[in-house]
């Protein structure tokens, strides 16, 4: 038989990739503290729980899509949380896709790793504990087609591949626990800097008397090419179906990207290290979310401070 999944967070990417499990043929039962998020289900005759604990009694695998760090403590270590049962009859394997930093991946895994043995039948073990946080955004969730990094042990992630190519389709092993989502973090701080580095350069472009097109040519056929240039380039006009083209609206907003600098830089502060571009990034972003920008795709950061205001 396939194996029972209890999904936990149903939001923007949750409901879609609980959504590819059951196509995929699984058993999936959900949880949502928002009831009009588990009514969507509901309605289709999928089976509701009403606290982690509860939902971990009837699942084999549990798989968590939360906003951030706080919500995956409290769903996962307050009273009726997933671990509410020492793990004794629980599921065998966790696996967390929400982005947070790898210091809250590590402590789940090490208080799942205190837990009794898993006495379920057919796994003499303690249960399992991955961070598999996503990249790819609403369409790749609703496709099915994410890309998931992986932290936590080698044997975990081959006994849970079949489960993620459910949802995704490129899985990257990083390394123990916490590595998932450390490089999930590092990447969206590179992606932020090199998004508010390019929307500079474009606009002393434009001062200089360079029209933004003609430098994203050059750009992108020299050293200055980025994934911000040539694939989600911030100036209006210059390419077709990104967010800058349509009023910087779709995509991924300065609120998740200053939520996931500060992930960052709350990481990096957590082992003395320091990254003064992170921090003038994440700086930038809490700014454009004060100043009525939170739910604008980040690429508005060139719109905003270089060519006038975002309403
Ligand atoms: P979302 O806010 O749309 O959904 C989160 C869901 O979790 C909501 O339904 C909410 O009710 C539920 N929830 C919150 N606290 C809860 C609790 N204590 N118990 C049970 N349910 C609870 O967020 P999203 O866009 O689906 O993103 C989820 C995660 O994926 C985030 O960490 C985000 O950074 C990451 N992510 C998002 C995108 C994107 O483009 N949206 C892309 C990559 C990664």
């Amino acid at each position: 038989h396939m194996e029972s999944v209890g999904f936990i967070g149903l939001g923007n990417m949750g409901s879609h990739m609980a959504r590819n499990l059951l196509r995929a043929g699984y058993r999936v039962s959900v949880h949502d503290i928002n009831e009009d998020a588990m009514k969507k289900f509901s309605d289709d005759g999928i089976p509701t729980k009403q606290s982690p604990l509860e939902l971990s009694k009837s699942s084999d695998v549990i798989i968590t899509m939360l906003p951030s760090s706080a919500h995956v403590l409290d769903v996962y270590s307050r009273g009726n949380g997933l671990l509410g049962n020492g793990g004794r009859l629980g599921p065998w394997l966790y696996i967390d896709s929400s982005t947070v930093d790898p210091q809250t991946s590590r402590k789940i895994s090490l208080d799942m790793s205190r837990c009794s043995l898993n006495e379920k039948k057919g796994y003499a073990e303690k249960p399992m504990m991955l961070d598999a946080p996503v990249s790819g955004g609403v369409p790749a969730a609703e496709a099915g087609t994410l890309t998931f990094m992986v932290g936590g042990l080698e044997e975990t992630y081959i006994a849970a591949k079949p489960l993620l190519l459910a949802m995704g389709k490129k899985l990257i092993y990083c390394g123990g626990a916490g590595n998932g989502s450390a490089a999930k973090i590092c990447n969206n701080m590179a992606m932020a800097i090199s998004m508010l580095g390019v929307s500079e350069a474009f606009a002393l472009g434009q001062n200089l008397g360079i029209k933004a097109s003609t430098l994203t040519d050059i750009f992108n056929c020299s050293s200055a090419r980025c994934w911000s240039s040539d694939t989600y380039n911030p100036v209006p006009g210059v390419m077709t179906g990104v967010p800058s083209s349509r009023n910087y609206d779709g995509g991924f907003t300065s609120k998740l990207m200053a939520k996931d600098l500060d992930l960052a830089m709350a990481s990096a502060s957590g082992v003395g290290f320091k990254c003064p571009m992170g921090s003038e990034a994440l700086e930038i972003y809490r700014k454009l979310c004060d100043e009525g920008c939170e739910f604008k795709d980040f690429s508005c950061a060139f719109r905003h401070f270089y060519t006038g205001k975002d309403e």
